[in-house]
């Protein structure tokens, strides 16, 4: 069944997503991911793109719509995709129901990792990804893990909105613009809530617990 996690940007969406994909065979729809696979082709379009993205702010919505129509209808992912970013506003809300509706695709869980401004800070100013595998480390939590990292210490970059500054915008952001999606998941009897300040293998459990696998 298809999932959406949901939370603020350092939540650990990232991370259980990339977990569940690897262990069950799921499939990984970051809005983040395909935007920055834009940037990298270096089109005008990236470069509109990368603009907004180092500033904080949301791109925009008929581009990452665009963009997630084209993985959701791939039949490749049908019923096995975990949403990693979107939706990030009550339009996105609502184009994802329509979407899914005229694709004859249903949401089984809505899990919301609830973590405090604090942590959000802490995780995003320490992440670094592996630009060969994607896998997300933190500076200052996983030396060991940076050590043995297999693809090479120096493939582990940290992402040019991971600053102080931008981090700040990007946690109003969610406030203003997120949190009333929150409001319109909430009632369902799909939307489960989760604590997501805790240990990340114990965030995992309650996931697979959740989607009973
Ligand atoms: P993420 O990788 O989810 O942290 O996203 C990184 C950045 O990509 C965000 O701060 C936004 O600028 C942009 N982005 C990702 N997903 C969306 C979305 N659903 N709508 C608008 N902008 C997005």
């Amino acid at each position: 069944m298809n999932v959406i996690l949901f939370g603020p940007p350092g939540a650990g969406k990232g991370t259980q997503a990339q977990f569940i994909t690897e262990k069950y065979n799921y499939y990984q729809l970051s809005t983040g991911d395909l935007l920055r696979n834009e940037i990298k082709k270096k089109t005008p379009l990236g470069k509109k793109i990368e603009k907004v993205i180092t500033e904080g702010e949301f791109a925009n919505d008929d581009i990452v719509n665009s963009l997630l129509e084209q993985a959701i209808i791939n039949p490749k992912n049908k019923n096995k995709i975990i949403f990693d970013g979107y939706p990030r506003n009550i339009s996105q809300a609502k184009n994802l129901d329509e979407i899914l509706i005229k694709n004859n695709l249903e949401i089984g869980s809505i899990i919301f990792l609830n973590v405090s401004k604090e942590i959000v800070e802490k995780r995003i100013l320490g992440r670094i990804t592996c630009e060969k595998c994607n896998i997300t480390l933190n500076k200052f939590f996983d030396s060991e893990k940076i050590e043995s990292h297999l693809c090479g210490k120096e493939f582990l970059k940290k992402r040019k909105d991971d600053n102080l500054e931008t981090v700040i915008t990007r946690y109003d952001t969610y406030m203003v613009k997120t949190i009333p999606v929150l409001d319109f998941y909430s009632s369902r009897n799909n939307f489960h809530e989760i604590d997501g300040s805790q240990k990340i293998q114990v965030i995992t459990s309650k996931i697979e617990e959740i989607l009973e696998l």
